[in-house]
């Protein structure tokens, strides 16, 4: 299995993996999406609320502000699986509070940012996401308890907003049979191919979406879109509270503790069989 990175950046990551199955990639997918855990808020303890918004309309809101958190530094557990039996304490729970209000004479907005953590290195991934504007003699004073989750359980848990492979294009152009119409150029509007001398070249391969629509355009045979099935070109954008190579790596460890527990469940299915038998 390879590796070759072709873009990295904060929040999103572009790879090209060989030398595995589309199984495999999509095994890594879904556990991204799905398994890998993050910090959202679920529990709103509402202690005062006179803004226009209903408290469960800013509950739902609260929800979807991504948190920004060092997993490495955090070591929070799931709150069902933790100590204290689900109540919330501090080893699974990180509260947040909100407490603004406006005079008779004044309007305000109440930001992301507005959200004070009890816990050093938790906070909004932005500060100026809008929760409810709040006019003149109103008030909101909450209390939020962000706490671990799965995406399997509810999409606001998802660590990234958008993940996916697809398989590796590999575009060319006969020499013998292109006529140089250039309509393959106008044609491809992820600029795969361009005019290089008095010749039409692939110029971008990586950009090729297999859509195919060249081909219907160009002269029959001029152009060939093969692909590698052993290499997929992998990419993704975090909602910003984890950077990629985290979500990538938490991804791989949970795909290994997965096989380990099938591995060790079939094994003691197989030693409960003999000893029926
Ligand atoms: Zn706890």
């Amino acid at each position: 299995m390879d590796i070759e990175l072709i873009e990295l950046f904060p929040n999103s990551i572009k790879f090209i993996l060989s030398d595995v199955s589309l199984a495999f990639a999509n095994a890594i997918r879904r556990t991204g999406l799905a398994e890998v855990s993050s910090l959202v808020i679920e529990d709103v303890y509402v202690l005062k609320n006179t803004s226009p918004l209903f408290d469960e309309f800013i509950a739902h809101r609260l929800g979807l502000v991504p948190l920004k958190y060092d997993i490495n530094d955090l070591d929070l557990n799931f709150r069902d699986e933790c100590d204290c039996g689900g109540i919330g304490c501090n080893m699974c729970t990180v509260t947040l509070t909100i407490s603004k209000e406006t005079d008779n004479q004044t309007t305000t907005v109440v930001y992301s940012s507005d959200l004070i953590s009890s816990t050093e290195g938790v906070e909004p991934i932005s500060s100026t996401i809008p929760i409810v504007k709040l006019g003149p003699n109103q008030a909101l004073e909450l209390e939020c308890m962000a706490q671990l989750g799965q995406g399997k359980e509810h999409a606001k848990w998802q660590p990234v907003s958008a993940m996916g492979y697809q398989i590796f294009p590999i575009p060319k152009i006969s020499k013998d049979k292109c006529t140089n119409c250039l309509i393959c150029i106008e044609a491809c509007y992820r600029g795969v191919f361009q005019k290089v001398g008095d010749n039409v070249q692939v110029a971008n391969p990586l950009n090729c979406t297999l859509c195919g629509y060249c081909l219907d355009l160009c002269e029959p045979g001029a152009i060939t879109i093969n692909n590698d099935p052993t290499k997929v070109i992998f990419s993704f954008e975090t909602n910003g509270g984890m950077n990629p190579a985290t979500v990538l790596t938490k991804a791989g460890e949970l795909l290994i503790s997965n096989i380990d527990e099938f591995k060790k469940t079939l094994e003691s299915t197989l030693i409960d069989k003999e000893k029926e038998s």
